[in-house]
Formats: structure tokens, sequence, C-alpha cells
């Protein structure tokens, strides 16, 4: 009698606590979020993922570039004028957008988003900008011209007319945030997919690790590998979705700031990454570089890998993944 006992009051707590997956699909910064915890009740997961939610859209409001009571919005206004005080979440965020300019060689910057007033992607553009347009414009481009004091927190944009913009890395650092928000409440394991941006932390309730499926775009229907995520990130930038077209010619949102125009030879970038906000500043900044410089910058860079597709579907990948396109 006895085993049979310890045992039945073993497994009880066990059956109690059976763990599910919960997700909650919904618009955040302008993009669809998917968000998924392990938790053993309903009650809980969506306890969870409303933390979540309202990180998301506290890190929302510190970087909206529309928002105009957002630090980021002030600093903007301030251009060629003042530095402005800022949290020292946005300083450091600043800080390390700015050593991937570095990095990059200035591929990505975040000061692109004065480009912004001339490469529309909503629509509402009916011609192409003029090469004196575009050379205007990308005169006001410059990282080296974001001057940043850590000290006192303050960050100066030098020349009037600048700006900053966050699309390129804003989506991976709000789920990075979300993440370890959910991490620090005890949530064992989820997903943060912001729109394909996404980063993972512990196991499926199965016991299996999540899984990511990369497609080619230009065969969206059929994944043509697998990837295991253990406590890692993946984010694929694509010019397949935002774009417009003048005489046959495509111009995309990813653009060069060292010239202005729209960057071209790439359908897709993915990159493997520990943290998700470093995953979204690399692909976009791989698309800007192209596919050779862009391998063989990743190919430098310990713990990040990619897989690139360009515009004639070809793929190709860093040195240390392996594509397999059985699951
Ligand atoms: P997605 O929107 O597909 O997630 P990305 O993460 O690559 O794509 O971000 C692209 C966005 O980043 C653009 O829409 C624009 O707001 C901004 N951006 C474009 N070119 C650059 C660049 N060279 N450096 C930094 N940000 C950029
Ligand atoms: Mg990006």
């Amino acid at each position: 009698m006895k085993p049979f006992f310890y045992l039945v009051f073993f497994l009880f707590p066990v059956l109690l606590s059976s763990q599910e997956k919960y997700t909650r699909v919904l618009k955040l910064m302008g993009s669809r979020f998917d968000i998924t915890v392990v938790a053993d009740s309903e009650t809980k997961g969506n306890k969870y993922i409303d933390l979540a939610v309202a990180e998301i859209s506290r890190i929302e409001k510190m970087i909206s570039s529309w928002d105009t009571l957002s630090e980021t919005a002030k600093i903007v206004e301030n251009a060629g004028i003042q530095p402005v005080t800022v949290d020292k979440e946005l300083c450091d965020l600043i800080g390390r957008a700015i050593k991937i300019s570095e990095l990059t060689s200035g591929a990505f910057d975040i000061s692109y988003a004065s480009m912004d007033r001339i490469w529309k992607f909503d629509g509402s553009m009916k011609e192409r900008p003029t090469k004196e347009e575009v050379a205007a414009s990308v005169s006001k481009v410059g990282y080296k011209n974001i001057i940043l004091d850590p000290k006192n927190q303050t960050v100066f944009l030098k020349n009037k007319g600048m700006r900053i913009g966050f699309g390129a890395l804003g989506k991976g650092y709000a789920a990075d945030k979300a993440k370890q928000l959910l991490i620090s409440k005890g949530v064992k394991a989820g997903i943060i997919n912001a729109s394909g941006d996404l980063t993972t932390w512990g196991i499926q309730p199965d016991k299996t690790p999540w899984m990511v499926g990369i497609t080619n775009p230009l065969n969206k229907n059929k994944v043509f590998s697998w990837f295991p995520l253990d406590n890692s990130s993946v984010v694929t930038s694509g010019n397949y979705e935002k774009y417009v077209e003048f005489n046959g010619i495509k111009y995309t949102h990813i653009i060069d700031p060292r010239t202005g125009w729209p960057v071209s030879g790439l359908t897709s970038v993915s990159i493997f990454a520990p943290k998700a906000e470093l995953a979204d500043a690399l692909a976009t900044s791989v698309f800007v570089m192209g596919k050779e410089t862009g391998l063989d910058f990743i190919n430098q860079l310990p713990g990040v890998e990619c897989v690139i597709v360009d515009d004639q579907g070809k793929i190709y990948n860093s040195e240390n993944i392996k594509l397999n396109s059985t699951k």
C-alpha cells in the first residue's frame, strides 16, 4: 500500500500543474504581435500576456516618432537647437544603435530617418524623388552627428532637420524587454513574435524545443529549413512587403544611409542571435551591405548566423548554420 500512497501524492501536484501554451495576437507598434506563454492556467497565461502587452506599449511610447509627447519626438524637435535630457533606457538604446553604425561602417544608421520625408511607403508617394531631393535629404543623415552624453543622459542631434527612427530595431528591443519581464515574473517559457522578429525562452510543454521555419519569400508556403530556438532570437527583414514602384523599378523601405537610395539585390535576410534587438539591427545592416559583404561580416561575429535569399530566390547562409529541409 505504502508505495502506491506515495505515488498518488507525488502525481497529484504534477497533474494539477499541467502546463499549456496560451497565445494572444494583437497590433502593437503598428505591427502584428503574437505573444505566447507557457502557464498552468488560462488565468495566469492571460495575466502574463497582459504584462507583456503593457511593456511593449511602454516602449512604443518612448521610441515612437509620431507621438509628439515621446522622448524621441523631443530629441527630433530640438535638432540643431539643444541637447535633450532623456531616460537612461533611451540613452542606452541610442548608444547601442550608434555602436552598430560603427560596426557596420554606417550601413545601419538610426538617423536614416530624415529620408522618411521623401521615401514614403504608405501609398502616398506619387513619383520618385529627384536626385537633388535625395541628395538634400541625405545630407542630414549621419550617426556621427548624434551627440550622446551618457553621463548627463542627454542626446543632441547636431544639425537642423536631423531625425532619428527606431524602425530597424524597435520591435526587436520590445520583444527582448517583454521576454525579460516575463522571465523575471517566473514565466518558464514563451515566444514573443513581432511580425517575424521573434525571441524565445524555455521549452514547449511537451518538452520539445520551440521551432522556427524559414521561408523563401518568393515561395512563401514552403518552409525550406527548420531551426530549434533555445533561448535565442531570429529576425527576418524583407523587402517584399513595403516598397514603391516607379517605371518598373522597385524601391524598398531599407535605405542606404550613405546614399539616400533604397537598396536592392536581396529579398530577405534572417539573422539568428541571442538578442532580438541585435538580430533586428543586423538584419537591416546585412540588407544594406549586400550578400558578400554581409556574409563576411556575420561570419566574423561569434554567436550570430544568417540566411539570405537574393532577388533571384537563391539561398546563402553563414558558415556555422546548416540548412535542412526536413523538420
Ligand atoms: P521590417 O520592417 O521588415 O521589420 P527592418 O527591421 O529591416 O524591417 O526595418 C526596416 C525599417 O528600418 C524601415 O522601415 C525604416 O524605418 C528603417 N530603416 C531603413 N533603412 C535603415 C538603415 N539603413 N538603418 C537603420 N534603419 C533603417
Ligand atoms: Mg531590422
